[in-house]
């Protein structure tokens, strides 16, 4: 991983986030959502570029440190 990257996503040889482990909360959690969106952008094909991931990425963090609710949302589904 690059030193001026935090995270990245690799897809092959099996798709991989990997995280600076250097990292704390909340810049660790950010980078994790961050690679997550690039995982799904290139699983399904989304084609998502830099600027889309990041606004993706500012938008949701926004949604979800506004709404704590949102936060059991996968342990309800
Ligand atoms: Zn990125």
């Amino acid at each position: 991983m690059p030193q001026e990257e935090f995270g990245e996503f690799r897809y092959y040889p099996t798709p991989k986030i990997v995280v600076d482990e250097l990292l704390e909360d909340p810049a660790a959690w950010m980078t994790l959502f961050h690679e997550l969106l690039h995982a799904v952008s290139e699983m399904y094909g989304l084609e998502l570029d830099e600027g889309q991931i990041r606004t993706l990425e500012v938008a949701l963090g926004d949604a979800f440190r506004g709404n704590p609710e949102l936060r059991l949302f996968g342990e309800k589904i």
